[in-house]
């Protein structure tokens, strides 16, 4: 098959474009480089059936394929804040955009959802039935509203053009080629660590995150794009719950680190507790994470430390 994917230079689209082309697709990888780079696909360049197009999603473009994973959009709250504008737009008018390329091609795509859908959540864990806790007026809200807007208008084309699509709702997803300053926890505390700087946890570290290692998301989401006849939308992440504070302790003790713990304020509208319930992804999908987070970590801290000289 042709398949695009969008924000293929980024983080998770590196890493779905690299198996993709193991499977034997053409790719086709679609980044504005704001936030991706071309060292992520610089390996995958050697492939005749690798494509890379410099461009924008809020523009639209014509192209001819079979299958689009809608990834681009930045993930990191340091991203996504610097130009809320621009986020919105990507998740809404690029949004648009890839599903007018959809639905005129009649290709079926696939929207990288959030989490953050939820917002800061009043149920615990989240199953995709609970409709979430969003300020709508918000410094994440750039993010959040417009993934819900995504949401919305995947749902729309479908009911309306009868477009083919899945909607996959990521939770907090880590490993090798996260960006170095872009902020997330992940990648801030394993590169603090290995430079032995002061690991900065916000707030009192008692809010908490489920880590998914990215080589458990991509099987989710190929899955879920070859699933016969299911839309979702799917919870994708792993279970496993971890408060800030002790995840800040488990990479010192991992990168063996004599680095010391500070805090920092809580940004605003930070949620307090996620956790996906997976049992939809578990029944329907036949789904669910393999890698155990320290697996996963020391692939990650692995990674950085080829980047990163150690302090
Ligand atoms: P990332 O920032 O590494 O990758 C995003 C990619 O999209 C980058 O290559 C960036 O340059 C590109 N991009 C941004 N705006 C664009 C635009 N307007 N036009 C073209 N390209 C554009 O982030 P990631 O972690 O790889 O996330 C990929 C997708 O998965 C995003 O849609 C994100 O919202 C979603 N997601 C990620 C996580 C996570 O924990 N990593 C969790 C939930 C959802
Ligand atoms: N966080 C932190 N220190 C950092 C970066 C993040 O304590 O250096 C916290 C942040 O406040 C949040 C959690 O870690 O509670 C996850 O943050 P991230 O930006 O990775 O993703 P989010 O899930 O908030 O989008």
């Amino acid at each position: 098959m042709r398949i695009l994917v969008t924000g293929g230079a980024g983080f998770i689209g590196s890493h779905l474009c690299e198996l993709l082309l193991g499977q034997g697709h053409d790719v086709l990888c679609l980044d504005n480089f704001f936030t991706g780079s071309k060292r992520n696909i610089d390996r995958l360049m050697d492939f005749h059936r690798f494509e890379v197009i410099r461009h924008d999603i809020i523009e639209p473009i014509l192209l001819e394929v079979d299958r689009i994973y809608n990834l681009a959009c930045p993930a990191s709250p340091v991203h996504y804040q610097y130009n809320p504008v621009k986020t919105i737009k990507t998740s809404v008018m690029g949004t648009i955009n890839m599903l007018g390329l959809a639905k005129r091609v009649r290709a079926r795509i696939l929207q990288a959802s959030t989490s953050e859908v939820y917002g800061d959540p009043t149920v615990h864990p989240q199953p995709e039935t609970y409709w979430g806790n969003v300020n709508p007026i918000g410094i994440r809200s750039c993010y959040d509203e417009g993934k819900r807007v995504a949401e919305t208008l995947m749902m729309d084309y479908h009911r309306q053009n009868g477009v083919d699509i899945r909607i996959a709702r990521i939770f907090n997803t880590y490993g090798p080629r996260m960006a170095e300053h872009d902020g997330r926890v992940v990648s801030n505390f394993v590169v603090q660590a290995l430079r032995g700087e002061d690991l900065t946890v916000y707030g009192d570290g008692s809010q908490t995150r489920s880590f998914c290692y990215v080589d458990d998301l991509l099987d989710g989401l190929v899955t879920l794009m070859e699933h016969d006849q299911f839309c979702g939308p799917v919870n994708l992440g792993n279970p496993e719950e971890t408060p800030i504070i002790e995840f800040a302790r488990r990479i010192i003790a991992m990168t063996g680190s004599s680095s010391q713990i500070i805090y920092r304020p809580l940004p605003s509208d930070d949620p307090r507790q996620r956790q996906p319930d997976i049992t939809l992804a578990r029944t329907i999908l036949g789904w669910e994470p393999r890698v155990s987070l320290d697996e996963g970590l020391a692939q990650t801290i692995e990674y950085f430390a080829g980047l990163t000289p150690t302090g």
